[in-house]
C-alpha cells in the first residue's frame, strides 16, 4: 500500500525536483555568478543507481511527479538512460524535465522515448544580444532549435519560463506572448527570487506580476484557466488562441499554504524548502547500507523539518545558495 508524505502542516509532499548536475553551460546573470568554478566533485553525485533506489522510495511514500533539473539536466551524460529507469518506476507518474534547451536539439527525442513528457524551457528574451548578456555568451539559436525539435519530437505541453525583470526584459512581454502563440508554447512568468547574491542583484529589478498580467489585458482579453502539472502558476487563456499564459509569483503572492515539493540535489541533499536553508543529507546515508524502511524513516524525518513558508521578503539577504545549487 502507497504510503503518503506529510508535513507537519498537513502539507501532501507528492512533488520532489531531482537535480541531477550542479554544472551548467549558462551563466543566468540572477543564478550562477560568472566565474563560479566551486562546483561538487562526481564522485559526491548520486550514481544512476543510487538516485534510481531514492525515487522508488519516494514513490513508494506517495511521490508521484518527478522533475528532473540542475545545473543544466542535459550536461549529465546518459540522461535518457536515468530517465527511462525512472519512468519505469511503480507510483511515479509524471516525468518531466526543466532546461535551458541549448543541447535538447540532440536529445529531444531520446528523451520523449525514455519517458519524460512535459518540458519546460529557460527562454527570457527573444533577441540573440540581449540573450547573451543574460545568459553571459550563450547563442540564443541553440535554445529555439531546441525549442522546436522538442515540438517535433511530440512534447506537449512546452512551457516557456521568462523571468520578468523591470529595464532588463520587461519591453519584451508582449513579443513574448505573440511568439508562444505562433508557435503554441505555454508561456510562464516568474518573479525574481533573492537567492544568493546573484538573484538578490536581478531581485532589484522585480516586478510584481500583477502588473504585467494587467498590462497584457489591455491588449488581450485574458480568460482564468486551469492547465495539468503540480506547479503553483495561474493561468490565463488568451481569448481567440491556444495560448496559456501563467504567473508564478513567489513574492507577491506566495503558494507556500499549498506546498507540494521538496529538492533533492545531485549530491544526495534533501531540501525542503526554495526560500530557507533546511536539509537532510541521504548519501552518506546510502552509502552506509541503511535498509529502504530506515530510508523511508529518514526521510519523513527530513519532511517533518519543512519550513512553513520562504522570507524572501522578510530576510532576502538570507540565502546564500543560488538556483543552480537545487535546480529552481
Ligand atoms: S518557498 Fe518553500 S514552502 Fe514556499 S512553495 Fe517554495 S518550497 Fe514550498
Amino acid at each position: 500500500m502507497t504510503q503518503q508524505l506529510t508535513d507537519k502542516y498537513g502539507r501532501n509532499i507528492e512533488y520532489l525536483r531531482l537535480s541531477v548536475t550542479d554544472r551548467c553551460d549558462l551563466r543566468c546573470s540572477y543564478c550562477m555568478p560568472k566565474g563560479f568554478k566551486d562546483f561538487g566533485e562526481p564522485k559526491d553525485w548520486l550514481t544512476f543507481d543510487e538516485i534510481e533506489r531514492v525515487i522508488r522510495i519516494f514513490g513508494e511514500l506517495g511521490t508521484k511527479r518527478i522533475r528532473l533539473t540542475g545545473g543544466e539536466p542535459l550536461v549529465r551524460k546518459n540522461l535518457p538512460e536515468l530517465a527511462t529507469r525512472l519512468a519505469k518506476l511503480p507510483g511515479i507518474e509524471d516525468l518531466s524535465l526543466s532546461s535551458n534547451a541549448t543541447q535538447l536539439k540532440k536529445q529531444a527525442v531520446p528523451l520523449k522515448q525514455a519517458g519524460i513528457t512535459r518540458i519546460n524551457v529557460s527562454l527570457d528574451t527573444l533577441r540573440a544580444d540581449r540573450f547573451k548578456e543574460i545568459t553571459g555568451g550563450g547563442k540564443i539559436e541553440k535554445v529555439i532549435d531546441g525549442l522546436i525539435a522538442a515540438k517535433e519530437a511530440g512534447f506537449q505541453p512546452v512551457k516557456i519560463n521568462m523571468v520578468a525583470m523591470r529595464g532588463v526584459n520587461d519591453d519584451e512581454v508582449e513579443d513574448m506572448v505573440e511568439f508562444c502563440i505562433k508557435h503554441d508554447f505555454t508561456l510562464r512568468f516568474i518573479e525574481a527570487m533573492p537567492m544568493g547574491d546573484t538573484g538578490r542583484e536581478a531581485n532589484k529589478q522585480y516586478i510584481p506580476l500583477s502588473e504585467i498580467h494587467d498590462r497584457l489585458a489591455k491588449k488581450y482579453t485574458l480568460t482564468k484557466a486551469n492547465m495539468n502539472g503540480g506547479g503553483p502558476a495561474r493561468y490565463v487563456r488568451v481569448d481567440d488562441t491556444e495560448l496559456r499564459i501563467g504567473f508564478i509569483t513567489p513574492i507577491s503572492q506566495h503558494f507556500c499554504d499549498t506546498c507540494n515539493r521538496v529538492r533533492l540535489s545531485v549530491d544526495g541533499t534533501l531540501y525542503l524548502c526554495l526560500g530557507q536553508d533546511d536539509s537532510y543529507p541521504l548519501r552518506e546515508l546510502m552509502r552506509a547500507g541503511i535498509t529502504d524502511d530506515e530510508l523511508k524513516e529518514h526521510i519523513q524525518k527530513a519532511i517533518d523539518l519543512k519550513p512553513e513558508k520562504h522570507e524572501f521578503s522578510e530576510q532576502p539577504g538570507k540565502l546564500v545558495r543560488f538556483m543552480s545549487m537545487t535546480g529552481g
